[in-house]
């Protein structure tokens, strides 16, 4: 059973509730101002936003915590985005009363530690296009110590209590802590219940849903019909999502197969690990098993970018060998 009780456990429920109102308020203002960073990913005035406020709420409780965190403050000092810094500050202030422009980019700034022993990874914004298109996206929390992610949660906004996407949803926080299960609850109800999440019993491929990014140069389109042709899946169970809401949805048994496999146009792309802590270990605490494109264990001991793997392969355990074999079979 979790333990709610914990100082950690009881930062990561606050702050991610807290982060997704964040998020909802600068997406009812359409405030979707943008930068381009220089992997040409976009980044949001929420992204921002949030890193900053959970980096203040972690020091503010843990004077000593470490947070690897997805943004970086170094453009945004820059005069030409001085407009889109005002407009970060104005919403963190409606929050911290005292944020600056430059306290407000110290906290972000904070984000840059080293990924060394025991630290926290943060994506303030995950599935910053699908945030943007008014889809799928998660902030995604995890607390790591030697390797070993200790607990993890995930606000997913666009996601119904039973982690399907829908419109008008509660929303779902989604937590788990290493040896005691992934719980979820409505993410608009901080007085309900939490229900304990388990991945899909499913052990016929054929049966399986599979899930992948909604943005195509995200993953290699191609090869993943290649997956489900060779693990005779119908078109109808394939499911496009953004963002780590995708390992909610498989915790909480909403689908059995999930891949990231190498865009063609970035064939030496490095999963970062704010992208997989949290997802990780909720999948694994609710039953599932999680592993790169060769069945090899995450390895978060490798610093910001999981250097030691390749891609990402997730299931619900019954599935991951047929799964594996598969892709052996749709990458060769
Ligand atoms: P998803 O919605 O599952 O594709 O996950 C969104 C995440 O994909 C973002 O947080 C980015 O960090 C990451 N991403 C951005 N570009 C790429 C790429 N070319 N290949 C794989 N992942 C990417
Ligand atoms: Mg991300």
């Amino acid at each position: 059973m979790l333990n709610l009780k914990t100082s950690e456990m009881s930062l990561t429920v606050s702050v991610l509730r807290e982060s997704a109102g964040l998020a909802h308020c600068i997406q009812q203002d359409m405030m979707m101002m943008d930068m381009t960073k220089s992997d040409l990913s976009p980044v949001t005035v929420a992204d921002f936003a949030i890193q900053a406020l959970v980096a203040y709420r972690l020091r503010t409780l843990f004077p000593d915590a470490v947070l690897v965190g997805e943004e970086s403050a170094d453009r945004l000092r820059a005069p030409e985005n001085t407009v889109m810094l005002n407009t970060i500050v104005r919403y963190v202030k409606e929050i911290l009363p005292h944020a600056d422009c430059d306290n407000v980019c110290t906290w972000i700034d904070m984000g840059a530690a080293t990924a060394g022993e025991r630290f926290w990874t943060l994506d303030p914004i995950d599935g910053t296009k699908g945030y943007r298109r008014g889809d799928q996206y998660a902030v995604a929390l995890a607390l790591l110590d030697k390797g070993r992610v200790l607990l993890g949660g995930l606000a997913c906004p666009g996601l119904d209590i039973d982690c399907t996407p829908a419109s008008g949803s509660c929303g779902v926080l989604a937590i788990a802590q290493h040896d005691c299960g992934a719980w979820c609850a409505p993410l608009d109800d901080p007085a309900a219940p939490y229900s304990q999440m388990r991945s899909s019993e499913c052990a016929v491929p054929a049966e399986a849903h599979l899930l992948r990014s909604f943005e195509s140069g995200h993953t290699n389109v191609s090869q993943i019909e290649g997956i489900a042709d060779f693990l005779n899946i119908p078109g109808d169970n394939m499911v496009r999502m953004d963002s780590q809401a995708k390992y909610a949805a498989l915790a909480a048994g909403r689908g059995e197969l999930l891949f990231r496999l190498l865009s063609p146009s970035r064939p030496d792309y490095q999963e970062c690990i704010w992208d997989h802590a949290a997802g990780a270990i909720l999948l694994e605490e609710a039953g599932g098993r999680v592993t790169d494109l060769n069945g090899l264990p995450f390895d978060f001991t490798t610093g910001r970018k999981l250097t030691g793997n390749v891609g990402l392969f997730a299931s619900n355990g019954l599935l991951h060998e047929a799964g594996l074999k598969a892709i052996k079979q749709a990458t060769a």
